[in-house]
This record gives structure tokens, sequence and C-alpha cells, in this order.
């Protein structure tokens, strides 16, 4: 019996394919900064404020943040479209310029992709992330690898905040469609959203992306990439799958690592980047990656 693909290549995004700590860092202390001259609501104040909406959303990628500080809701007083046009919609556009610089994906990435498709023309390339599935595809598209994807799943689209009194929905009209459309960037291919408790380390993401691929019984085909060892790498060998470690994608400024922990929630910062120094209890991966350009070889000595 023949199967559908003879390999499959399934990768983490963040800290894999680009440095998600230092973008996320550099956009969000600009938007913060940008609210800042605006309201008047110090840096400081809104990063501890951050801490509990990314905890309340379960994301610390949560687009709707700004609206949903309450520093910034008691500024504005309830008058919420004048709270979206003086210091949301300026705020996003900061974050988002910030972004334009900072997300560029890890040396030698572009063309690996590259070889890749050429070489392995008919093995599909999955994206497998804890991120919310919009983000994932925005961040991929910025990146500009976002079509050498046939497949994407990630997490649970963000809640869109309402007002508990007036029920008005806190985000402008434009960018509420941008988020609820489904086949967004032009992506051709599946793009599937997981249930919050298909989270890793948990296999049920994984074990998805097999049987939505038909790879099951034949997992010594598969090759998954991941920097966090206790997560990706972990979540690999419980299913048998290879697993490659992006080792490269944990070496994080000292400086970088602290400006990132003012505003998220410890637990929430596994989600995204791993941040655990190896000890004789992680996980052993297949192999390690010092550079994703060593992807290639990896393919061709383990699946
Ligand atoms: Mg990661």
């Amino acid at each position: 019996m023949t199967r559908k693909y003879e390999k499959l290549l399934v990768l983490d995004i963040d800290n894999t394919v680009f440095d998600w700590v230092s973008y996320y860092v550099a956009c969000l202390n600009e938007l913060f900064s940008k609210v800042e001259d605006i309201t008047g609501v110090p840096v400081a104040q809104q990063a501890l404020e951050s801490k509990k909406v990314f905890e309340e959303q379960g994301s610390i990628e949560y687009p709707f943040l700004i609206q949903e500080l309450p520093s910034i809701a008691a500024h504005y007083q309830g008058d919420i479209d004048r709270m979206l046009s003086e210091a949301v919609e300026p705020g996003r556009l900061a974050f988002k310029d910030m972004a334009q610089k900072h997300l560029t994906a890890y040396d030698g990435v572009l063309e690996t992709f590259k070889t890749i498709k050429d070489r392995w023309p008919h093995f599909p390339i999955i994206a497998l992330t804890d991120a919310p599935r919009y983000v994932a595809m925005w961040k991929l598209n910025k990146l500009g690898i976002l079509h050498y994807f046939d497949a994407l799943y990630g997490l649970s689209d963000p809640r869109i905040p309402t007002d508990p009194e007036s029920k008005k929905v806190k985000v402008a009209p434009e960018i509420l469609y941008k988020h609820l459309q489904q086949s967004a960037f032009d992506f051709k291919g599946i793009v599937r959203t997981l249930p919050e408790d298909y989270e890793k380390p948990g296999t049920r993401g994984l074990k998805t992306v097999l049987m939505d691929h038909d790879m099951e019984g034949h997992f010594d085909h598969v090759l998954w990439v991941g920097d966090n060892l206790r997560k990706d790498v972990g979540l690999g060998r419980s299913l048998g799958v290879r697993t490659a470690w992006a080792r490269y994608g944990t070496q994080i400024e000292p400086e970088i690592k602290d400006a990132l922990l003012q505003f998220s929630p410890e637990l929430n910062v596994h989600k995204n980047v791993s941040l655990d120094p190896k000890s004789d209890a992680s996980p052993e991966p297949d192999v390690i990656l010092d550079s994703f350009s060593e992807l290639v070889a990896a393919i061709d000595k383990l699946i």
C-alpha cells in the first residue's frame, strides 16, 4: 500500500524560523512607548497590567491588548471610540512599523526552504504553533515564507474584546474584519485551528497533523523541528517521530530576556521560548541544529 506522502517536515515557528523574542520585545516596547506618549500611562504600568491580560487570554500575543489595560480604560472613561482612534490605532501602527524591521527570518531560512522544495517537491512542510492561527499567518507572511508551507496548525483566534456595560466591540471594524477572515494572505494551503487544550507539549496537535497527512505508522519518515527541548523535542519523542532541536533559537541575550519578563507571565513565556538550559533530564533530540540550513542534511540523514 502506498501512502500519500513519502516524508513530512513539521516546523515550530517562533525561535525556530525567526527570533521571536527580539521581535516581540522590540514591538511591544514600541507600542507601550507610543501609548505612554499619548495617554501619559507609563510603560512600566502598561507592562505590569499586560501580564494579567495575557494570562487571562492564554496568549502573550493577544492583539487587542491596549484596550484591555485598566489604566487605559480609566484614562478614556468609557469613551471607546476615542480610545480606539487616539491610542489603540497609533499603537498598532507603531507595533507594525517595528515589526517591519524585526520580522526577519534567521540566516539561511529562505534559501533552505528553496532547497527543500527543489529537492523534495512532493513532501509537505507544515507549521505547528501554539500562537493563535491568525497571528502565526501574519508573522509568516511578513517573514516572506508563508507560501512555502502546505499547511498551518495554530491555536484559536483571540477573543474579541467587548465593553461589559455597553456591549460595544472594542476593535475598529476594519481590523475586526481582517481577524475574522479565514483565508488570509492568499494562502493556498490548509489552515487548521486547534482547540486550546491541544497546546504543546500535549501530543494532540502533532497527532492531528500526522493523521491529516496519513503518516500514522510511518513516524520514522516524519521530522519535527522546534527550539524548546522540553516541549517540542519532548513531544516528538513521546510520539516517536524524528526530532531536531533548533538550539540556535535558545540563544537569547540576557537583557532581552529580562525585557520579556517585564510584561509576560512566567508560565506564558514557555509557550513561545525555551528559557531552560539543557539538563540531564532533557529529552534527547535525534539531531541538534546550530543553524536552520543544517536542516537539509538532517532530512537527508533522518527521514
Ligand atoms: Mg518555538
